[in-house]
């Protein structure tokens, strides 16, 4: 690649990254992202147009002047094959260089055979790449654990330990990045608030808490990458053992056998499902109501520990968390604020629901992949073996 070839492609990655990392992308605030005039933004476009790395669209009228265009993936770009392993059941899709992921497989698993599972989960992605090539251009897996070093360290629900999940490649020389689910959930939901919180703290409730905090759009760095595990801060009871080894665990409270236990409500084989039907539940018995009750208590104080130690520009809740709030939103207001301190008070953080929904996290490691892959020599490999728009 010649010099005047790389500053090419360097611009080109400078601009994906960009559509990477906005919900909605305008001509004109692409070139104010990357300190150009109109000119020569019109001029890459043109250019990324032509690699099948973009579209454009004509966007709303806003007002008076001169319309303006939005700038989309190539339904013919590159692509993102992604996976989502959750309790219960996994999902396979690939995702699109703005982050739309497109649901190609779906499956469930009971938890109790993780080697079979990823044998299935293999199974599945390798015809999938084999159409879609040469398309495919990384992998992201996201795990409903910590994950460190390529390996499933920890998922203490299931029971799962050092899983080699980067096996279901489909190509030894695919890159895979592997996160945690409620990490790359974060990801997807830092993107979608305007303007963009430079610094989210994102807490996830599902079959227990988890969640992330995120630093002008990507997750703080760490020595393995097993950071963000809110869950087992000791903010629960001291003497309730938690899966993960420790005890107090602020997590133990909020997985379904505890809540089977105070409810008098016996768990179903989908834990999720079960619960969200019961935080919802318009008509609940008094053992749910009180549970709720306590649950949505413990979870504000949580958040203001949280809001203590990090000093997040915004909070927002993901999974059933803010339907745990809706529960018992006066308990849960002054749990925050009780437990905050003053300087956090006046005014106090912003706490909204998350607006990433059930994809969250595959759009998070689908962009995720993106990131580590798309460089420069990635660029120019695309455009040399994709046949450019006439
Ligand atoms: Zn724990």
């Amino acid at each position: 690649m010649t010099t005047a070839q790389a500053r090419h492609w360097r611009s080109a990655a400078d601009a994906l990254s960009v559509l990477r990392r906005e919900a909605v992308l305008t001509r004109p605030q692409l070139g104010r992202h990357l300190g150009l005039d109109s000119g020569p933004t019109s001029d890459l476009v043109k250019r990324l147009t032509r690699a099948e790395l973009v579209v454009e669209r004509r966007a709303p009228a806003t007002g008076p002047g001169r319309p303006t265009t939005t700038v989309h993936a190539h339904p013919a770009g590159p692509l993102t094959m992604v996976v989502d392993v959750r309790h219960g059941d996994w999902r396979i899709g690939t995702c699109d260089l703005a982050g739309e992921v497109t649901i190609a497989a779906t499956g469930r698993h009971d938890g109790t055979d993780p080697e079979t599972l990823l044998d299935r989960l293999s199974a599945r992605i390798a015809p999938l790449t084999a159409s879609l090539k040469p398309r495919i251009v990384g992998v992201g897996v996201a795990m409903p654990g910590p994950v460190a070093e390529h390996l499933l360290a920890q998922m203490t629900m299931l029971g799962w330990h050092d899983l080699p999940i980067a096996r279901i490649a489909p190509d030894p020389d695919l890159p895979v990045v592997m996160g945690n689910d409620a990490t790359m959930a974060a990801v997807a939901e830092a993107r979608l608030h305007s303007p963009h919180p430079y610094t989210l703290l994102h807490v996830v409730v599902e079959v227990g808490v988890g969640g992330a905090f995120i630093v002008d759009g990507r997750p703080t760095p760490s020595a393995r990458g097993l950071h963000g595990e809110f869950g087992h801060l000791p903010f629960g009871d001291p003497a309730a053992a938690c899966p993960c080894g420790a005890r107090g665990c602020w997590t133990v409270a909020f997985d379904a056998p505890a809540i089977a236990r105070r409810t008098h409500v016996p768990a179903e084989p989908d834990p999720r499902a079960w619960l969200h039907r019961l935080y919802t539940d318009p008509a609940p018995t008094p053992e749910i109501r009180a549970t709720r009750l306590a649950l949505a208590v413990d979870l504000g104080r949580g958040l203001a520990g949280l809001i203590n130690a990090l000093d997040p520009d915004l909070i927002t809740l993901g999974g059933l968390a803010a339907h745990l709030r809706d529960a018992a939103t006066d308990e849960f207001d002054r749990a925050v604020h009780d437990g905050l301190m003053i300087v956090h008070r006046d005014p106090p953080p912003r706490i909204v629901t998350a607006l990433s929904g059930a994809d969250a996290a595959l759009i998070g490691v689908g962009l995720s992949a993106f990131d580590r892959v798309l460089d420069a020599e990635m660029l120019a490999r695309w455009a040399s073996r994709t046949p450019v728009s006439r």
